[in-house]
């Protein structure tokens, strides 16, 4: 009961809060441009061109090439460029200005310093083993969704740079420069500490892992009072990889983004849920109480780049032989079947590491720990029966 109530009291917060923040912040809407109907003779000049179909100075010079002030008064049959490339060109421009035109750029790079000073002080606390407890997983985990999702709010985000990029590429045939940057920076953290972004900044893997760490025991080493299960993680990523290859192909057949009503992003947007998204998006933070981060593993695209990206991190979870008295306490605490995978290598694939700590506070010989470099591999029959 006192976990269903946590549970209502989370979600009832997180939305409330979050319709506050929006209003507050004055977001606006995410869309794609629509294609823009042209009014076009190739005798017209840039500048009758622009007139007629309203389009900014910016955006002129951008399509012609323009260096000059006298340019603007050159037909348009003057650029060497049929009707349908100045049509094509200037609807990549126009896609690329309404995007820009959606992003709060004060908030953004506001976002990214925040996340960098929260991320490091995660990793200093991680390194020295100092999250050793529920309570303090529950209170950075809080931290996390709070900061970076209800008050700073739904984008950016890991996901989107991944699954935007993707679906503006097939609509409109643009890549948005900020948000390749965006995932290079993020992809980054990956690399440096395993898959950091999603364990400690991402607002929805954040409110995912807060709500998981609400049904788990005092020693956060397993399951506080309703059962929790680890999905195999053949079945979870095949799934994933399946979503993946989904959202591509929708998106270059339809032009349609297959996460549009199903997003849990959106958890930090309420108003622009739909039922179905409704339905969803609360059912998958529910179902956190019983599975380690259902969206991440089933769902997510920066989920699945994150795990390919995992295998080169710099600093991840290692385990000291030597030490090792082969009690599988670490397997039993972490949450999903990875730890299993980095103890005792006797898979072809780790499955995702969300670097939570859980199996290095379990370990009764301080074997394990977050640190830099390659991990060993097990003695020979180090886990025989
Ligand atoms: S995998 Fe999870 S934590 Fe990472 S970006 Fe996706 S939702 Fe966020
Ligand atoms: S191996 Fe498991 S318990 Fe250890 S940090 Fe990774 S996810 Fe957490």
């Amino acid at each position: 009961m006192k976990i269903w109530g946590a549970l209502i009291v989370t979600l009832a917060f997180v939305i409330i809060t979050s319709i506050i923040s929006v209003n507050l912040w004055g977001e606006k809407a995410e869309v794609i441009a629509e294609d823009v109907q042209l009014t076009l003779t190739m005798e017209m000049t840039v500048a009758q061109f622009g007139t007629a179909n309203e389009l900014s100075k910016t955006l002129l010079k951008e399509v012609f090439g323009l260096s000059t002030p006298e340019q603007m008064e050159q037909p348009l049959g003057s650029f060497g460029l049929s009707q349908e490339q100045i049509s094509e060109k200037v609807n990549k421009a126009h896609a690329l200005a309404t995007e820009d035109a959606t992003k709060n750029w004060f908030k953004i790079p506001l976002k990214f310093a925040l996340w960098f000073l929260f991320m490091i002080l995660c990793f200093v606390l991680l390194i020295k083993k100092k999250i050793v407890s529920r309570k303090t997983r529950l209170g950075l985990y809080g931290l996390g969704f709070v900061i970076f999702g209800v008050i700073l709010g739904a984008d950016p985000s890991p996901m989107g740079t991944v699954k935007d990029a993707i679906v503006l590429y097939a609509s409109k045939g643009v890549l948005f420069p900020p948000r390749l940057v965006a995932f290079g920076v993020f992809t980054l953290t990956v690399v440096l500490a395993n898959k950091f972004i999603c364990s400690w900044g991402c607002q929805v893997g954040t409110l995912q892992d807060f709500i998981f760490r609400l049904n788990r025991n005092a020693k956060d080493a397993g399951s506080g009072g309703l059962p929790q299960f680890k999905i195999p993680f053949v079945v979870s990523n095949t799934i994933r990889v399946l979503f993946f290859i989904a959202l591509i192909w929708v998106a270059f057949s339809w032009a349609y983004d297959l996460t549009e009503e199903i997003d849990p992003f959106k958890i930090f947007k309420p108003l622009k849920m739909s039922i179905i998204g409704w339905v969803f998006i609360v059912g998958t933070l529910i179902a956190s109480l019983f599975v380690y981060r259902p969206w991440c593993h089933l769902f997510c695209p920066f989920g699945m780049t994150g795990w390919l990206f995992e295998k080169l991190s710099l600093f991840k979870i290692k385990v000291n032989y030597d030490a090792c008295i082969s009690c599988k306490a670490c397997e039993k605490a972490c949450p999903s079947e990875v730890m299993g995978g980095i103890l005792k290598r006797d898979k072809l694939v780790i499955p995702d590491c969300f670097s939570c700590g859980n199996c290095i506070e379990s370990c009764p010989t301080d074997a394990v720990s977050f640190a830099f470099g390659k991990r060993e591999k097990p003695p020979a029959g180090k886990f025989d029966e």
